[in-house]
This record gives C-alpha cells, structure tokens and sequence, in this order.
C-alpha cells in the first residue's frame, strides 16, 4: 500500500444557513420561502473533507465558537475523519456562518466570519511540529492574513509545499506570493492579486480554476489549460473547494503538476454533480474510475 499523504488545512470552518425562496423580498417586505437547510461548510473545512475522502490524513487548523453550530462542525468534521485537536473553541465570538439565500433569478451571501477571525499566529505556532510533518499546507483567505502568513512561513521553514487559493479575492503582499508554491486563483482572485505584483514573475505557479472549462496552467513559458469534464450538474458550490483539496493530495502523492490538474478536474466534477459543497465530494476509487 503507498504511503497516505498527509494534509495540513488552515482555514474556516462555517455552518451555511441556506434559504431557498422563489424570489428575494422587495426592501421591507417578509415572504414565505420554501426551504431551509444547516449545511457544513467554509473553504478551509471543505477542502480538510476533500482531501479526506480523497484518503489523505488530514490536520485541520480553525477555530469555532463555543456553540452549536461550533460542535456540530467539529463532529462532522471527525466522522469524515479529520484530526481535529488543533481547532479552538473560542468563547466570545459566534460560529462563522454564511447566510446564503438561492431564488430562481440569483443567489445572495452573507458571511459573518465570528470565530474565524480569532484564530492568532500563535495558533498556528503550537502546530509546527504537525506542519513540519505534512506533505502539504492548504489555506486560504478567510482567516487573517497575519495568520496565513505565520503558516506559510512556518511551512517554509521545513520545506513543507504550501497552496493558497487566494479566495475570497483580496491583493496579497509579495513577500506572501513569493513564498508560496501554488496559487489557485479563479480569474477574478488573479486580477486583484496582480494588479499591483508583476504577474510574469509568479506566471510558473499559478493555476487558473476556469469552471467548466478546467484550468490554466503555465508550461514551458506558455498558458496549458487542463481540460474539464462535462458533467451533469447539480450544484457548483465547493468545486474549487474539491479542486484545491484534490491537488493538494495529488501532488503529495507524485504526480506531475499536469497529472494532479487532472486528477483535481475530475474531482471537482464529481462533486458538482450533488447538492452542498460537500455533499459531492468524491473517494479516491470514484475518481480512478471516472478517469478509467
Ligand atoms: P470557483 O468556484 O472558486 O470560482 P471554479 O468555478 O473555477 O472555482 O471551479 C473550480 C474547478 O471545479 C474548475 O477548475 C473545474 O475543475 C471544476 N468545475 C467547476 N464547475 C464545473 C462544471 N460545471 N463542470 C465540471 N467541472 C467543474
């Protein structure tokens, strides 16, 4: 049997409050909906569950509140198998949430970061031995940025592979990007992330999530897209949640850059084709055989 690859994920953990509604209320007005559902989510907790079910041993790094939501998210968190010592119940501050509202024209979200915004560098301090020992660091952006910049750094230091998927879009500082091995940006993160860094320097270690269509990555000074796979879809939240989850584990496990885009494409297509970011997510035998 080879070797798991082992995953360290620092990131968010939220619960997703999800309102399904045939239309959003004028300015003032209640109405009725027709469906509400308390769904596991957050990047950081559905790329941890990605790679899990991919097969890789997976530390998540977090932080939620000292409530129900927090428990809860922990124990999901468990039963998919994640090591979950390292996530802190913070006393003051709510469970992060997303109050995400779906209707027939369009989908609106509200994220309230509560208990994620308390996680600290010392934090990510006390996990160094767990870094130092991974395969690869997942992150991404919605703790704070001191935070992210503590774990790539630590990372660093033990020439641990770190990838970011700089989501949601912020510009990052340079010293960050150099850092890094993998930036996993869909092409509006890229735009704001480049705006004020010379992109041509950074062009061999980023790849473009491109939807449907794959991604773009840099080969021999030239773009490369990987191309996606057409699928039934169902439901698009957490593809690149699967996608930056799947590579991690690909990568780890070898595979060329090229091989892991791929094998994270297919992934990522799986996961579309059932509802909640997480509910799609596939083992690592659905992916051999979907890519038989
Ligand atoms: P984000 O939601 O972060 O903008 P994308 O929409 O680019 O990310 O999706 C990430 C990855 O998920 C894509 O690169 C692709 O591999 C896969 N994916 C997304 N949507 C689809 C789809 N409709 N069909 C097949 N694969 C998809």
């Amino acid at each position: 049997m080879t070797k798991k690859a082992v995953i360290t994920v620092i990131g968010s953990i939220n619960m997703d409050l999800v309102t399904i509604a045939s239309r959003f209320p004028a300015q003032g007005e209640t109405i009725l909906g027709e469906e509400f559902h308390l769904i596991p989510g957050g990047k950081g907790a559905n790329q941890a569950v990605a790679a899990a079910r991919l097969g890789a041993e997976v530390h998540m790094i977090g932080a939620v509140g000292a409530d129900a939501f927090g428990t809860e998210l922990v124990r999901a968190l468990e039963r998919e198998g994640v090591h979950i010592d390292n996530i802190k119940k913070v006393p003051n501050h709510g469970t992060g949430i997303a109050s995400i509202t779906i209707s027939e024209q369009d989908n609106r979200i509200i994220v309230v970061p509560g208990a994620n915004h308390s996680l600290l560098p010392e934090d990510i301090e006390r996990c160094e031995s767990i870094i130092a020992n991974s395969d690869a660091c997942v992150l991404q952006l919605e703790i704070p940025m001191p935070v992210v910049e503590r774990a790539v750094s630590l990372a660093k230091k033990h020439h641990v592979r770190v990838i970011l998927n700089p989501a949601p879009a912020q510009p990052l500082p340079r010293e960050l990007v150099e850092k890094v091995d993998f930036l996993t940006p869909n092409a509006h993160e890229r735009n704001v992330i480049f705006e004020h860094i010379d992109a041509a320097a950074f062009a061999d270690k980023v790849i473009v999530t491109e939807g449907e269509r794959g991604v773009t990555i840099q080969k021999d000074g030239k773009s490369m897209l990987i191309p996606g796979f057409r699928v039934p879809v169902v439901d698009t939240t957490g593809a690149g949640d699967t996608f930056n989850g799947a590579l991690a584990v690909a990568l780890s496990k070898g595979m060329s850059l090229e091989d892991a885009c791929r094998f994270a494409n297919a992934a990522a297509a799986l996961s579309v084709t059932k509802l909640g970011a997480q509910g799609g997510m596939p083992t690592e035998e659905e992916v051999k055989r979907f890519l038989q």
